[in-house]
């Protein structure tokens, strides 16, 4: 029912007071049809992949076309922090729920630990207009669905805690977006992802029930509501932490309890980001699961070249979602989660868990990097600085985080009586490191850039006087980078390439050599120098990637798909399913060869 707008609100928005879900009745896709399905995820639901892609209806259900029975499809009330600021209302704008499926009987117990409930939510991602989809459309375009099928998938094999994304189905609606994709304005096809959860549950969700924000004066839709927050509360706890409800009788020690186990899965989580480099780009309070799962990817990006400030999302300006702000800003949305279960959750005893949550994070970076440099046995104090070390060299170098990562486990530990200062060794290693560095790559670039650096200036300064022009600029991402690198490499352009390579290749040797030292004393008393060098190599190739969605592979298979060839995607998704496996068939150059490919999600 259309209800009229309260006009002290932000025009389109409907405030839905004193609820937590609304039924919606998803909008039918004009011929949909599968562009790939996720035998593993379809799995979660009892369902053969075979016998979905076969089944003529298979589409039609899995987009939310047609209702499944028994199915009541309802959109989510929450609100969130977006950018630093209280938004208010926000909830399922183009996503809705079909229901919840019971997992099949069989279903192994390593799912059933991550999803102790033993059913799963299943959400339609892009399925229409909800009571929250504000000025929008509810509908999703088919290259920000590839993106959000191919990730889920690919950080669950990543062994990154994540929703799923049991198959995409694309279709002959189209809608319009806002940008002027590959130059040109373009009718997109709709396109559905079917995201699979133990719950979708956010911090958000609590946050509907937040009372008026000292900075923006919103408050949640639900503010009041005491007795629907503790409900939710106590449903979550129930549902989804039964351990927790088991161990206390006491509300607020349970409360406690669960706060500190969110806070532990949320640093779990960033750590594991951290150290596939992972950067989620809109980690708003809407965006962060209560069960401390990777959700909503949109702008998303793995790193090449290894840069700390590294930004995936073109419209956050100041940084504050890029690669080194995770750990901190993920904290910060803890401490807005407390908040919105004040008084369930009394703010000393929040304040107390909070200050656990730097520890927690920096336990599970040190354990998860030890085993990327292949460090099993003794720990060192000395190890943190090992990995600083390596993270420096790396940036000074332009190095691929992937791949220097994998290349590690090829520098053999020392064998007995060895010399340390195994010149050969350290300078194969050293040899091989700097392969994957793009810093004298970039250099030969920047001094034959593919524009003319005047133009490229004019068009930047142009386009910042006038914002419609720079919204119009069909690759403004590219050229705000390029300009971006340009000034970077401006001094590097003054130096010498002769000496940036004596410079990088001096740079690794003193680390490879350090690197050497340290695997000694990790070999120190074995007798096996060989056994050692094989379970670290197994080690680290089962925890050091080969292959992760760089946005260039995304992009490839996003314009397969656009111009309707969908096997792309289906390759890609068979690849990233084995990523530490060494296979043929996806080619991880890195930064080498990428064409400018640059990031084309779509802004929300
Ligand atoms: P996000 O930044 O993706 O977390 O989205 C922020 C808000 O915008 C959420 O409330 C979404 O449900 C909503 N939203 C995103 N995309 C759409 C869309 N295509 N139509 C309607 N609402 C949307
Ligand atoms: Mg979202
Ligand atoms: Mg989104």
């Amino acid at each position: 029912k259309k209800l009229p707008l309260d006009p002290s609100e932000e025009p389109g928005v409907r405030m839905v007071r004193g609820a937590c879900f609304s039924r919606v009745k998803p909008q039918p896709l004009k011929n949909p049809r599968f562009v790939a399905v996720s035998s593993p995820a379809l799995a979660l639901l009892g369902l053969d992949a075979e016998e979905v892609l076969k089944d003529p209806l298979g589409p039609e259900y899995l987009s939310g076309s047609k209702i499944i029975p028994g199915s009541e499809p309802a959109a989510h009330c929450y609100c969130g922090h977006q950018f630093g600021q209280f938004a208010g209302q926000l909830g399922d704008g183009a996503a809705c729920y079909l229901g919840e499926v019971k997992a099949p009987a069989d279903q192994s117990p390593d799912l059933l630990l991550e999803n102790p409930c033993g059913r799963w939510e299943i959400q339609v991602k892009g399925a229409g207009l909800t009571p929250y989809s504000r000025q929008a459309d509810g509908r999703k375009v088919l290259r920000s669905s590839v993106r959000e099928f191919l990730c889920s998938e690919a950080m669950y094999a990543l062994g990154v805690p994540t929703t799923r994304a049991g198959s995409l189905v694309t279709s002959d609606s189209r809608v319009m977006r806002d940008v002027f994709y590959n130059g040109n304005p373009q009718m997109e096809r709709c396109s559905v992802v079917l995201r699979i959860a133990p719950t979708f549950i956010r911090f958000g969700s609590f946050e509907i029930f937040k009372q008026a924000d000292e900075l923006t004066g919103r408050q949640g839709p639900s503010y009041g509501h005491d007795e629907i927050r503790t409900q939710m509360l106590d449903y979550v706890i129930e549902t989804f932490y039964p351990e927790i409800q088991q161990a206390h009788t006491d509300p607020v020690e349970r409360n406690t309890a669960f706060f500190r186990e969110v806070t532990r899965r949320t640093a779990r989580l960033v750590a594991q980001w951290q150290c596939v480099g992972f950067c989620h780009g809109v980690l708003n309070t809407d965006n962060m699961s209560i069960l401390g799962l990777s959700i909503d990817y949109g702008p998303f990006g793995f790193m090449d070249r290894f840069d700390p400030d590294f930004i995936c999302n073109a419209s956050d300006n100041s940084g504050r979602y890029s690669y080194k702000a995770q750990p901190a800003i993920c904290r910060w949305n803890l401490a807005r989660l407390a908040e919105a279960l004040d008084p369930d959750l009394p703010p000393e005893r929040a304040e107390a868990v909070l200050d656990e949550y730097m520890p927690f994070y920096n336990a599970f970076y040190l354990a998860n990097m030890r085993k990327k440099l292949g460090l099993l046995r003794k720990e060192e104090p000395e190890d943190e600085m090992l990995i600083t070390d390596l993270m420096q060299t790396m940036h000074n170098t332009g190095a691929d985080f992937t791949n220097t990562f994998r290349c590690l486990s090829q520098i053999p530990c020392p064998s007995e009586g060895e010399m340390e200062e195994d010149s050969e060794t350290v300078k194969k290693a050293t040899d091989l490191l700097l392969q994957q560095c793009a810093l004298l790559e970039e250099l030969r670039v920047a001094n034959r850039p593919t524009m003319d650096p005047r133009e490229l200036s004019m068009l930047l300064s142009m386009a910042q006087s006038n914002p419609a022009l720079f919204h119009m600029l069909s690759d403004r991402q590219t050229v705000a980078r390029q300009l971006e690198r340009l000034a970077r490499l401006k001094d590097l352009l003054e130096t010498n390439e002769e000496q940036l390579k004596a410079k990088q290749t001096e740079d690794w040797t003193c680390w490879v050599t350090k690197y050497r030292k340290r695997l000694a004393r990790e070999c120190e008393g074995e007798s096996d120098a060989k056994a050692v060098q094989e379970e670290r190599a197994s080690v680290m190739n089962s925890t050091n990637p080969r292959v992760v969605l760089r946005n260039y592979i995304a992009q490839n298979a996003i314009e397969a798909a656009e111009n309707g060839d969908f096997s792309e995607v289906q390759r890609v998704l068979k690849v990233l399913e084995k990523p530490f496996c060494s296979q043929e068939g996806l080619e991880q150059p890195g930064w080498v060869g990428r064409g400018g490919v640059e990031e084309q999600g779509e802004r929300d």
